[in-house]
């Protein structure tokens, strides 16, 4: 029995409607394994925008760091997306929230659940058993370096920087993962030109010999994006640079069928932050139709990584299974041949998990 202060970070758009979903299913759990969870909530995003003018404001911050764990949803809003020139803009409090609690490592676990081989675009006989752990570097890389423009604004530069103990932290995460699972890490990165990634290289190939166990492949970017589709199975852990990270685990999600069903976890040395990998979806917000699955196996990842609740996480990926073995599906990943009284809108989906917990 244990006692956690769980912040709940809703965001903007479908990430109100689907963290909801989550948090219920947390309270589910609480109550069958006899734990207490308290909650508090947080603003970010476009609504922090609203009502502070702060994307991130100091509020939220100093909640985050104090809570046990983060539950939260997504940032973003279409006035943004077709105004790139906004000054204050919703990722801001995104990118903000990762540098200030040192959330380096970005974990997505992209695992089919066998009753939706169907949903996905790649054929069923590539797919089926394939289970990868990414571990993406989340607060260095071309993303955060130097950035500005020259001779007149005619040429654009972004620098990328790396340094031996930025890689050092999430090789080791990814180590110590790889010896929980298939002892198999992959990391990928493009050392035959970029000097970032000669020292990512070297610092693995340093790291190495202290997992003896685990049996590392190093991999050229280009190479990994054509061998996930090619052959998925392939992979068990793969540890790779922001960059690399952001687009391969996109490219990856399409494993997993939808959007709406992958989760992850931002870890570093503080308060874990789990949420979906999906955005805000303007394009459905309001209309209950959202796939809420992604924040519920976010609040799984919550529980196993943050608070060493591996029973409780289990028990709801198995309540998830269950409900797509029931044949309930959401419209994203409903095919031709699901009849219409199963296909669900986010709560009564949410309620049909909350059945099976
Ligand atoms: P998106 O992930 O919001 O949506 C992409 C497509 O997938 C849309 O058609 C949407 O309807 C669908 N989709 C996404 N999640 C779904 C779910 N749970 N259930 C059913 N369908 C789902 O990406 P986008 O449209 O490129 O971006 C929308 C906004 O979200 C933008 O403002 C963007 O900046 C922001 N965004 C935020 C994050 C984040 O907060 N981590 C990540 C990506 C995008």
């Amino acid at each position: 029995m244990a006692s956690k202060n769980i912040l709940i970070v809703p965001g903007d758009g479908i990430g109100q409607e689907v963290t909801a979903v989550g948090k219920k299913v947390l309270d589910k759990i609480a109550a069958r394994f006899n734990h207490t969870f308290h909650y508090d909530e947080a603003l970010i995003g476009h609504v922090a925008i609203e009502a502070t003018g702060n994307p991130l404001p100091e509020e939220s911050l100093e909640k985050m760091k104090k809570s046990d764990a983060v539950l939260f949803g997504a940032v973003g809003h279409p006035k943004y997306d077709n105004d790139p020139s906004a000054k204050v803009r919703p990722e801001q409090g995104l990118l903000k929230m990762r540098k200030e609690l040192g959330l380096y490592a970005n974990l997505r676990p992209i695992k089919l659940f066998d009753e939706l081989l169907e949903a996905s675009s790649i054929k069923p006989e590539i797919l089926k058993g394939a289970d990868i752990l990414f571990f993406r570097e989340l607060t260095g890389d071309i993303y955060f370096g130097e950035k500005g423009r020259k001779n007149n604004g005619d040429t654009a530069y972004d620098i990328a920087e790396y340094s031996r103990y930025e890689v050092e932290r999430i090789g080791r995460k990814a180590f110590e993962a790889a010896r929980t699972r298939r002892k198999k890490l992959c990391s990928v990165d493009k050392a035959n030109v970029i000097e970032t990634s000669r020292l990512w290289r070297e610092v693995i190939q340093k790291l190495a010999p202290e997992y003896p166990d685990v049996e590392v492949e190093h991999m050229f970017v280009d190479a990994a994006a054509m061998i996930l589709i090619k052959d998925p199975r392939r992979f068990d852990v793969v540890v790779t640079a922001n960059l690399f990270g952001d687009i391969l685990t996109d490219e990856a999600s399409q494993i997993a069928g939808s959007m709406g069903m992958l989760a992850s976890a931002s870890v570093g040395d503080g308060t874990g932050v789990y949420e979906p990998i999906h955005g805000s979806a303007h394009d459905i917000t309001g209309k209950g139709v959202a796939n809420p699955l992604a924040s519920i196996l976010s609040a799984a990842l919550l529980l196993d990584i943050s608070f060493g609740m591996k029973a409780e996480s289990e028990a709801v990926i198995s309540a998830v299974d269950k409900v797509l073995k029931a044949g309930f599906r959401t419209r994203d990943i409903a095919d031709a041949n699901t009849p219409a009284d199963k296909i669900l809108g986010t709560e009564a989906i949410g309620n049909e998990v909350l059945k099976f917990l």
